[in-house]
């Protein structure tokens, strides 16, 4: 690949900027400093090093973040912020999509990448990714709600859903629960809820597949996939 790319794509700037980085002869390529920005490099091959710092190339980026609530899971829009407008410049450098959609009400456990392999590999319905939710309820949820969810319900447009399991936390005025489910269409745990005539008044994903929400991220806080939890998603 070309030297400029693979320097823009391991996140040493803008294809303009690393062409001044050449250009004063910072980089070196096996050795001996190298000016041209479309030098063929081979990134298994070739030691890369910008004032004698080897260049580690990387095509890929894997982020969880502490989605927070009133931000959009979009990459870019005219109105709203959105969760990418929360990554600093070096990781947005990787161009990172959100894998699948909060709510904007909704907070928690959002993975951000640019492998649109793996992306797809986790939405797509067949590998029915169990994902789950903490909840707050306006109103009592009952063990019948979660034997209705375990059978499946049958939303405002008549799609009837895949078995959910629900735990009640706490039931009262307003119940607590967790709720795991295989699906994502749109609204999914909100309308689940409206068909058994309740109102989710709060939100919050917890887990997505072998991924847990890290309770040290604030809300709007990210980090990278551990090697471990890159493993096990993949
Ligand atoms: N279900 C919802 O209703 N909203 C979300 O953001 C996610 C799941």
């Amino acid at each position: 690949m070309r030297l400029d790319k693979l320097l823009s794509n391991t996140g040493y700037g803008s294809r303009k900027e690393v062409r001044q980085l050449l250009k004063k002869g910072m980089i070196r390529v096996n050795g001996a400093v190298v000016k041209d920005p479309a030098q063929h490099v081979d990134p298994e091959a070739d030691a890369i090093s910008l004032l004698g710092e080897e260049v580690f190339y990387r095509e890929f980026i894997y982020l969880m973040m502490h989605k927070p609530p009133g931000v959009l899971s979009a990459t870019e829009d005219n109105r709203d912020q959105t969760v990418v407008d929360l990554l600093g410049s070096e990781e947005r450098h990787f161009e990172p999509f959100p894998v699948g959609r909060l709510d904007k009400d909704t907070e928690g456990l959002l993975l951000l990448t640019n492998d649109g392999k793996l992306a797809h590999n986790l939405l797509s319905p067949k590998k029915e990714v169990p994902k789950t939710y903490y909840a707050k309820v306006a109103g009592v949820v009952t063990e019948e709600d979660a034997e209705a969810f375990a059978r499946g319900v049958i939303l405002d447009d008549a799609y009837e859903t895949k078995p959910g399991i629900l735990h009640i936390l706490h039931s009262a005025e307003e119940s607590e629960i967790e709720l795991t489910i295989t699906e994502g269409k749109f609204h999914q745990v909100k309308r689940m809820f409206e068909a058994v005539g309740k109102k989710v008044v709060y939100l919050k994903r917890l887990t997505m597949g072998p991924l847990e929400l890290d309770p040290d991220l604030e809300l709007g806080e990210y980090r990278e996939l551990t090697e471990e939890e890159l493993l096990q998603l993949k």
